[in-house]
């Protein structure tokens, strides 16, 4: 059965087409620059990389084309072949605690969310409806990033602040990435060898955006994101937690709305704020080797975050037997690994630095000796999302 997992954004749509239930992957892709001069057309198979640059007014156009490209290249004989398609929808508020088939009563209630998520959910209904228009006997799957938190309880979720704010609007922790860190922890019960309901594992989900997630019998327990992904530990241009008393002060020496100061918090602070530099730790690692020390300061203001909530998880989960790295930092910038662990010693965690030089590959990089293991797993959100379409579609 093949299914087609895809993550549309404003002016993007990333695509990968799995076999299933064998989890192959066929083919992936972007479409970029939709609606903007000089659309880039981009698919993936077997190791190379076709590119085209054409004209894509919009997602509908996007998806007729990536679906006639799965036919001109031969990967699909007809597109009868696709059996499903699950789309990643990143808010799905208190209403969506797993994955649902979508239908219009759906559909209205991302749209409800789109409060929650204005610049998220809009993209994704958009993604949807393409593919409803090119394939409107497929059935379709919503995937949500905050449906794995739902587990949290209210003293993790809730925030100390008037009550109402909960009820009348819904102001509370909902966490992100959950779709990521549910495989990882997956993974990690599998290379441990032991039921994931029997595991304490904190995930550190560390790409441009980044959250921890503290996961207990395979639920998610509590998460680094908030309300918005802004909440947290330091990521690649936003600031993780500040006092928001801040928001106002600057906006009053700098003359600017609180919108305008709440998207530097967003676009200009983390990685890029501090180091003034970049928001890429590629960019930010080679700076630190000549020794620059604004980009010091940022790398190292992350790490301490991140070992900071580790040390509040670890207490939390009553302790913990797998610490997990992954995405595009937490996967392949050892250097960054290094900095985190080297702060926990504390908690008798022992990195095995040969091992640590590992990339993009599952690897244990602890030592035999150490009293929590670090786990290194590339995450897989694309693989969850096919996962859920076909379980979903089964249940039917
Ligand atoms: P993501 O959002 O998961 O795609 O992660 C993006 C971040 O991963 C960027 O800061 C990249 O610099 C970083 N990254 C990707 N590959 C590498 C690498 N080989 N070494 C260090 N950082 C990397």
């Amino acid at each position: 059965m093949k299914i087609i997992a895809v993550n549309a954004g404003s002016s993007s749509l990333k695509f990968k087409l799995f076999d299933m239930p064998e989890e192959k992957k066929l083919v992936s892709g972007v479409v970029e620059r939709i609606g903007l001069k000089d659309s880039i057309f981009s698919m993936k198979q077997n190791g190379e990389t076709v590119k085209e640059i054409v004209n894509i007014p919009n997602h509908t156009v996007a998806v007729n084309l990536l679906l006639k490209r799965l036919v001109d290249k031969g990967i699909v004989d007809s597109l009868d072949e696709i059996q499903g398609v699950g789309h990643r929808v990143v808010h799905g508020g208190e209403s969506f605690k797993d994955s649902v088939i979508i239908d219009e009563d759906v559909l209205r209630e991302v749209h409800r969310l789109s409060d929650l998520a204005p610049l998220h959910n809009p993209a994704n209904l958009v993604g949807i409806r393409a593919f409803q228009k090119a394939l409107p006997d497929v059935p379709a799957v919503a995937v949500f990033d905050t449906a794995f938190h739902q587990t949290m309880e209210p003293v993790e979720y809730m925030y100390s602040v008037p009550y109402e704010w909960y009820t009348k609007y819904g102001v509370r922790k909902y966490g992100f990435h959950g779709t990521s860190h549910k495989y990882v922890s997956i993974r990690a019960a599998a290379m441990l060898e032991k039921p994931l309901d029997e595991l304490r594992v904190i995930v550190c989900h560390i790409g441009n955006g980044a959250s921890l997630c503290a996961i207990k019998d395979g639920k998610s327990v509590d998460t680094s994101m908030g309300f918005t992904p802004l909440a947290g530990i330091a990521m690649g241009t936003r600031s993780g937690d500040i006092d928001p008393a801040i928001v106002q002060f600057i906006s009053e020496k700098e003359g600017k709305r609180l919108d305008e100061v709440i998207s530097e918090l967003n676009r200009k602070s983390g990685y890029l704020g501090l180091s003034g530099l970049s928001s890429d730790s590629r960019d930010l690692w080679e700076a630190v080797e000549r020794g620059d020390q604004k980009s010091i300061l940022a790398v190292e203001k992350q790490a301490k975050m991140i070992a900071d909530y580790i040390g509040a998880y670890f207490i939390q989960l009553g302790g913990c037997d797998a610490i997990c790295f992954t995405a595009g930092i937490g996967e392949n910038a050892s250097e960054t690994r290094k900095l985190i662990v080297d702060r926990l010693g504390a908690l008798g965690v022992e990195l095995d630095y040969e091992k640590n030089l590992s990339r993009g590959k599952e690897t244990v990089i602890s030592k035999d000796t150490s009293k929590i293991k670090i786990l290194l797993i590339p995450t897989n959100e694309e693989v969850m999302i096919a996962r859920d379409t076909m379980r979903l579609m089964n249940q039917n």
